[in-house]
């Protein structure tokens, strides 16, 4: 059995690798997670013995807040700290020039990176640890995102997005100190990214009953405890209480731990972050500035919840193969349509990045009766979904974004997220599912018109 508890201040795991049969690998990781540990650590880091001369990663922003703490804990333990601190007027921006910053910041003797910040201060350090081949920490400073312990660096390159291989810490501390102090729209977006676990699972477990997609009951069980956590603490994370951060930044970690275990974003990112990321891309495409990815996570999965619900009232012994037949698209139909929904880079990109995506008609049938056969399976197990009221009666509480308006997207660009998000990876959905079955268009209308009602 699974078990999650403290030691101090280190969030201890216990039987995280689980017989699902599925690959899986322990996290090499020491997570710290309590108010006003920052004087600490320079124990936790001695305990990993990552040497003595560092590579402090911050910004003017958080220096004050955070860097320079850490950097007077350090020194006075004895650290040689070689400080890269990123100026900015604006936003800090994981691109070429600040990567080039902290690589001209290293020096020969540079044992290990250290990164104090979250989301792109995070990033950036994990690629230049990556490719200097030097392992690195974390003070992290907001809950914002679950990628503290990612292995994917998103960054900037020009105005392309990339998604490189990097790594992750040997060390995280996360002071509920400061991170309760973190701007509330950062708070917003750490629960929204959150909230999407409930869609990732959903589909997860669709999938392995469809398509008898491998499931890990332990990654499972994380995510479950990473959303309930977040939901039991929502007075408190709204007041901003050490508590209430605590079970945001701790749902943000068990979420994170899943990826380290399996070695994918499957228990952590389906649909939700499909549509996050095709709003994202559209935006930039168009040279507009996106939503932060947390609060875009946020609302698709309230859309996506009221997918579900409307995919759930179907009369499914009435589903008909003419129809889906009907609605079935050759692979040539299917290609210019991404190409189209995409652009054509990104579109390419795609299609390449998942040739097994395009089923054949045979295919078609046999998830058609999976699914109508499974239906009240499907229903059963995926009880737990909240309705979409629930979620948007929480959101409304936190003053969170909950409808595309919220964020500036249009209905057209809602429109296609709902209808091809599906497409941007090869991932099983309900979207999928209902293109399956021939209703996608419907349950798409249907869920548009419910929000143009409110
Ligand atoms: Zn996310
Ligand atoms: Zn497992």
């Amino acid at each position: 059995m699974l078990k999650i508890g403290y030691q101090e201040h280190q969030l201890v795991f216990s039987n995280l690798l689980c017989d699902c049969g599925m690959k899986h690998a322990e996290p090499d990781l020491d997570v710290y997670i309590g108010s006003g540990i920052i004087p600490r650590v320079a124990t936790y880091l001695g305990k990993r013995d990552l040497g003595k001369n560092v590579l402090l990663v911050t910004d003017n922003v958080v220096y004050p807040i955070a860097g320079k703490q850490v950097q007077q804990v350090l020194t006075d333990a004895g650290y040689q700290v070689e400080l890269c601190l990123l100026e900015r007027e604006g936003e800090l921006i994981p691109d070429e020039t600040a990567l080039g910053e902290i690589l001209l910041t290293m020096t020969n003797e540079t044992e290990f990176l250290l990164a104090v910040g979250s989301g792109s201060l995070t990033d950036l350090t994990r690629y230049v640890a990556h490719v200097a081949g030097k392992p690195f920490a974390v003070v992290g400073t907001a809950p914002s995102m679950d990628g503290y312990t990612s292995v994917v660096a998103p960054l900037t390159f020009g105005n392309l997005k990339l998604n490189k291989p990097a790594t992750y810490p040997k060390v995280l501390v996360c002071d509920l100190k400061i991170m309760a102090k973190a701007p509330y729209k950062m708070l917003l977006a750490g629960f929204g990214d959150v909230m999407g676990k409930y869609i990732a699972k959903a589909d997860w477990i669709l999938g392995s009953i469809v398509n008898q997609e491998p499931i890990c009951p332990t990654c499972i069980e994380l995510i479950t405890r990473a959303v309930d956590g977040c939901i039991r603490n929502i007075d408190g994370i709204k007041q901003q209480t050490v508590e209430g951060v605590k079970g945001l930044i701790e749902g943000l970690i068990l979420a994170g731990v899943t990826i380290l275990i399996i070695g994918n974003t499957r228990p952590v990112a389906s649909n939700e972050h499909g549509m996050a990321h095709y709003w994202e891309m559209m935006k930039l495409l168009a040279g507009e500035e996106p939503a932060s990815h947390g609060l875009a996570v946020g609302v698709g999965t309230i859309y996506a919840l009221k997918f579900y619900e409307f995919f759930f009232q179907q009369d499914f012994t009435k589903q008909s193969l003419d129809k889906a037949k009907a609605s079935s698209l050759s692979k040539e139909e299917r290609e210019a349509i991404i190409l189209e929904k995409y652009g054509a880079k990104i579109g390419r990109a795609i299609i390449k990045g998942n040739p097994d995506d395009f089923i054949s008609w045979e295919e078609q049938q046999r998830r058609f009766q999976a699914i109508v056969n499974n239906h009240e399976l499907i229903k059963e197990r995926l009880a737990f979904l909240p309705s979409a009221d629930q979620m948007i009666e929480i959101y409304q509480k936190f003053g969170a974004p909950w409808k595309v308006q919220d964020l500036d997207i249009s209905q057209e660009l809602l429109y296609d997220g709902l209808a091809y998000a599906k497409d941007y990876r090869s991932r099983y959905t309900v979207f999928k599912s209902a293109n399956e079955l021939g209703i996608l268009e419907e349950l798409v209308q249907q869920t548009m018109d419910f929000f143009k009602g409110i």
